[in-house]
């Protein structure tokens, strides 16, 4: 039998910009692909046909495009040197994309093998609740999105949002919404009653829609008044934006 492969669209070593886990050191798994297509898409290049770029040393940029699909092996192969030359800088893997969970069935070879190097960590928009299920037992730790439309463009997620929520609180967890200027106090009400039917402990962290030169687009008291809604419902909302764009960081 073949061993499973993936398109990749990136692999590099860089600081988190997002979430809770903002600014541990992760290395990033970017897969191609997505079953969505969100109108503030910030990730182009998980979505063209070109080679893929793996970074040589981590952090220094020296990118080298490599033909897709990629195996676990050379995968393994590169990031096990770096953790031998660079240890204890490393603080995760991010599996990421476009959204990884397309890529379930190499997940299901290669999460066993990738957590044995660093402890995984899944950024994923919370659709592909059937793919997670399988994969949940590899996986350390969950950003989840939840979408709304202001946003996104994309419209009734909410049952398959949900029903990602109930698998993927088994493990540590924090849910994502990007909020701009035309979100709606309803979409906020929606997202949040929607977290605490499972678990009103589990983080909810408030996006406000970031520039590329990391300029924050929404009125800074619309942001607090979209925060205290939440609070009605959740015990911990924080306000981040993307840090990393401003940082110039990948
Ligand atoms: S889910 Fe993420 S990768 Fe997919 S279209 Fe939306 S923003 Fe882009």
């Amino acid at each position: 039998m073949s061993k499973p492969t993936a398109e990749l669209a990136e692999v590099f070593s860089s600081v988190q910009g997002e979430g809770l886990l903002i600014g541990q050191r992760q290395v990033f798994i970017r897969f191609r692909g997505c079953n969505l297509a969100c109108e503030y898409c910030d990730t182009p290049n998980a979505f063209t046909d070109e080679p893929g770029i793996l970074e040589q040393t981590p952090g220094r940029r020296d990118f080298v495009p490599t033909p897709n699909p990629v195996t676990l092996e050379r995968l393994i192969s590169l990031i096990d040197g770096w953790l031998r030359g660079w240890p204890g800088v490393h603080h995760s893997i991010s599996i990421t994309g476009g959204e990884p969970l397309l890529s379930q069935a190499t997940l299901l070879t290669w999460l066993p093998e990738l957590r044995k190097l660093l402890p995984i960590y899944l950024e994923t928009n919370g659709t592909l609740h059937t793919a997670l299920k399988p994969l949940i037992k590899d996986i350390d730790i969950i950003g989840m999105d939840i979408k709304i439309p202001s946003t996104s463009g994309c419209t009734n997620l909410w049952d398959d949002h949900r029903k990602f929520l109930e698998i993927a609180a088994h493990k540590e967890l924090f849910v994502k919404v990007i909020v701009g200027a035309e979100t709606q106090d309803w979409e906020i009400i929606r997202s949040s009653e929607l977290i605490s039917s499972v678990n009103r402990n589990i983080p909810l962290i408030f996006q406000p829609v970031t520039s590329i030169k990391g300029k924050v687009e929404v009125n800074p008291v619309r942001v607090l008044e979209l925060q205290e809604i939440a609070c009605r419902h959740l015990a911990e909302v924080r306000v981040i934006p993307q840090t990393h764009k401003f940082m110039a960081q990948l």
